[in-house]
């Protein structure tokens, strides 16, 4: 439908009539308006009128549409507009409200301010329309005097100039969130650095090249003061790492050295120069923007900056962390987690010509012990000095346990007698000379295999080399494997029995040689299972103590003698055992609190403290002295006895013995066994003679004939235990047994 307009009779005159130009060359400093009017006169008067006009200052840029499709695509290629003039009835009477909706929620221009410019009153469209669209102005053509259309104008605009201040202020934040979140996540300096330099040159709309990101402290090395580029882009990228004084810019350093000088940020004429400071950190950006900034970008960079000190700590803690997550610490060489990534990429190489070499310092806990913990550092350090200087380029070192110490590197390199040779040398620390012996164990690299794999496989090595005390280094081989898979194995159905309840404990008793009578017992765990036995003690013990579950095992077994103690004491005074002794294994006093844990135990069962005797092998009592000395001390102090189990097979001295509070030395069953046919007996002889200097109990274990019994006797050996008693049998067993009044036929139990 057309129809005629009315004449705006109020207008001004046109006076240059020449056809409007559709587009105007893009210009920052000018304000984009759109003129959208079918009547070719008020495009005339309207640039008439604005052509020269300053508007808050600044002058218009004006493009010209004839129809609201013409508008359209102006519309389609240039959207920032600061005010659109819009006539209501063009091509439909409401083809400019119908433009209006296009611009504000198609486009979702929600900036730009709108004047509605209507022929006469009567087109005015309804109130709602202004809230709906967000129109500014409403006025019919008439009113449109030149004074009119300017301050109209101005209105428009600086509303225009606030709103999108806001709009921008908002995305900068927005920006500024999302840089910082994206920096959050790097965990370098120089990424960190990189990602600074990006983010801020996507909030000025700059070119990279002309930022530079300095710190105080080198990003690679030990200088903590002068002041170094960690980010720069372009030309100026081969800075980075280097000190700020080598940037052949004297305009930059200068800036950046009164930044942090001053400590503030520098806005200056053409370039801007950030300060961050935080946790203990300095940096400075250097921003080359070619003008001074305005208001706006100057908040938003002090917003950034301050946001970007935070994540700078943050960067640093992250490195520091990753590099301890890495590094051993006190050696500085790489730890476990960074060996097995180290050895990962070998077998990813495919070095099947690599090998990994375990090296375990024997008995470094003593050193640490006996002379404290510096000199013990000292040495781990100074046993990693020397391996770093022997092994060659093509190894790679690890610290990938506390005493252990690991090498990848070409078989041919990792000879075992050469790192015995390398590690001969005493070691020299402080004003001590400490000599030093190492256990080897070693696996060589095969594709097949994980990093993980590989060291654990070098480790079952090293493990079965310090079993082995004769050799002292072993290389892996396929069937330690099947072996670890198999204890593995038993582990986990031991632990499983144990908490289905299934394990017993045994008894077997012990004989006071001078009287013949049971003066105690011995408790003795068993696996029992359908037909017969699991697996013998001699093999589950060691198992439940290298997986760590005899603590749990061994508390039980406490308990089970403390019930057993009272069953027994309920037979009779006579028959009641003075004692019942419980074998104790050196994890249940590494596990920490063990006289507490028996303390509560002999309370809470009623048991008297010196009915219970623990027995501990003499090799725990003399490999790990201050581990086991102070909780026997604190024992024998409740009054639990102690006896040294399987005596004689150690190498205990005189004056070890002497330091060791304890009751009872138990003779080993080997030199027991050497006592027949009129034979031996010369090491139980010497044992007992010990024992009576130092005025300690001395039992005999493993005794099996009438023979042995009587020699021992003859010695002066005070008590017996053996086959030719009884064997160990279950407690209703042993309660018959008692009550047949027995002592010496022994009873047949299967084991
Ligand atoms: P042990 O402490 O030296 O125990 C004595 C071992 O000698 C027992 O072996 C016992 O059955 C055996 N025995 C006793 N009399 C004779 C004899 O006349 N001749 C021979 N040939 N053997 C005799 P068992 O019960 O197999 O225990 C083996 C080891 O397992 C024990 O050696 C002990 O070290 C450990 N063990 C047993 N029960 C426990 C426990 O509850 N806790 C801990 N930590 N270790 C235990
Ligand atoms: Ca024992
Ligand atoms: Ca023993």
């Amino acid at each position: 439908m057309t129809r005629r307009k009315p004449k705006p009779d109020d207008l001004i005159t046109v006076l240059d009539d020449t056809a409007p130009p559709t587009t105007v060359a893009a210009d920052e400093r000018r304000w984009p308006v759109l003129v959208v009017d079918d009547d070719d006169e008020v495009h005339a008067v309207t640039r008439f009128t604005l052509s020269d006009q300053l508007i808050l200052g600044r002058p218009l840029a004006m493009w010209h549409a004839m129809s609201a499709a013409a508008a359209r695509k102006i519309l389609a290629q240039q959207k920032e507009f600061a005010v659109i003039l819009l006539d209501v009835v063009m091509e439909t009477d409401d083809a400019g409200l119908v433009l209006v909706d296009y611009i504000r929620n198609t486009l979702g221009m929600k900036e730009t301010r709108i004047i509605l410019r209507t022929g006469q009153p009567g087109y005015a469209p309804e109130l709602t329309v202004f809230d709906q669209y967000d129109i500014n102005d409403y006025r019919t053509k008439n009113e449109l005097t030149r004074t009119r259309l300017v301050t109209a104008m101005t209105a428009a605009v600086r509303s225009y100039e606030q709103l999108r201040t806001i709009a921008e202020n908002r995305r900068g934040l927005e920006l500024i969130v999302h840089a910082v979140s994206a920096l959050l996540e790097t965990r370098a300096i120089s990424q960190f650095a990189e990602g600074v330099l990006t983010q801020m040159t996507s909030l000025l709309k700059l070119p990279l090249d002309g930022i530079v990101c300095a710190q105080r402290g080198s990003p690679v090395g030990n200088d903590h003061d002068r002041l170094y580029v960690v980010g720069a882009a372009g030309r100026l990228a081969q800075y980075i790492a280097e000190p700020l004084d080598r940037l052949d810019n004297e305009e930059i350093r200068n800036a950046i050295q009164f930044a942090t000088t001053n400590h503030h940020h520098v806005f200056g004429e053409k370039n801007t120069t950030l300060y961050l400071a935080g946790a203990g950190q300095e940096a400075a950006i250097f921003i080359e923007t070619g003008h001074v900034l305005a208001d706006n970008d100057r908040q938003l960079l002090e917003v950034f900056a301050a946001n970007i000190a935070a994540c700078f700590s943050n960067v640093r803690h992250v490195e520091q962390l990753n590099f301890a997550a890495y590094h051993d610490t006190l050696t500085h060489l790489a730890n476990r987690s960074h060996f097995i990534l180290m050895l990962d990429v070998a077998i990813r190489d495919k070095r099947t010509d690599h090998a990994v070499m375990l090296i375990d310092l024997d008995h470094f806990a003593d050193i640490n012990d006996a002379l404290g913990h510096d000199v013990g550092n000292a040495l781990l350090v100074a046993v990693a000095t020397r391996l770093e200087e022997s092994c060659g380029k093509d190894c790679q070192l690890a610290r990938v346990g506390a005493d252990i110490f690991g090498v990848l590197g070409p078989a041919g390199q990792l000879a075992a007698t050469d790192l015995f040779n390398l590690m001969a040398q005493p070691f020299e620390v402080g004003e001590h000379l400490l000599p030093l012996t190492v256990t080897l164990g070693d696996c060589p690299v095969s594709d097949d295999d994980s990093g993980f794999g590989l060291l654990k496989r070098a480790n079952i090595a090293l493990n079965l080399a310090k079993r082995n005390r004769m050799t002292k280094y072993t290389r892996f081989s396929g069937e330690m494997e099947a072996d670890t898979r198999w204890r593995q194995d038993v582990i986990r159905h031991l632990r499983d029995d144990f908490h289905a309840g299934k394990l017993v404990v045994w008894y077997q008793p012990q004989i006071a040689l001078s009287s013949g009578r049971m003066i105690g017992i011995e408790a003795l765990l068993r696996w029992p299972d359908e037909d017969g036995f699991v697996q013998p003690p001699s093999v589950f013990i060691p198992l439940a103590e290298y997986s760590g579950l005899i603590v749990e095992i061994g508390d039980w077994v406490l308990q089970e003698a403390c019930q057993a103690y009272h069953r027994l004491a309920a037979i009779g005074q006579d028959t009641t055992p003075k004692r019942i002794a419980v074998n104790v294994s050196m994890p249940q006093f590494r596990a920490g609190k063990l006289t507490e844990r028996i303390a509560a135990l002999l309370g809470s069962q009623r048991v008297p403290a010196n009915a219970l005797e623990l027995e501990i092998t003499e090799s725990i009592a003399m490999d790990e002295p201050k581990v086991v000395i102070s909780s026997l001390s604190d024992l024998r102090s409740l009054g639990v006895r102690i006896a040294i189990d399987d005596f004689g097979t150690g190498y205990s001295s005189l004056s070890q013995l002497k330091a060791l509070p304890i009751d009872c030395l138990k003779i080993d069953r080997a030199f027991i066994s050497e006592i027949a046919n009129g034979q031996g007996g010369m090491f139980a002889e010497t044992i007992v003679a010990l024992g009576r200097r130092l005025g300690l109990d001395t039992i005999a274990e493993g005794v099996e004939t009438a023979e042995q019994a009587g020699f021992l006797r003859a010695l002066g050996c005070t008590e017996a235990q053996g086959f030719h008693y009884a064997k160990p049998m279950p407690l209703d067993k042993l309660i018959a047994w008692i009550q047949d009044g027995a002592v010496t036929p022994a009873y047949s139990a299967t084991r």
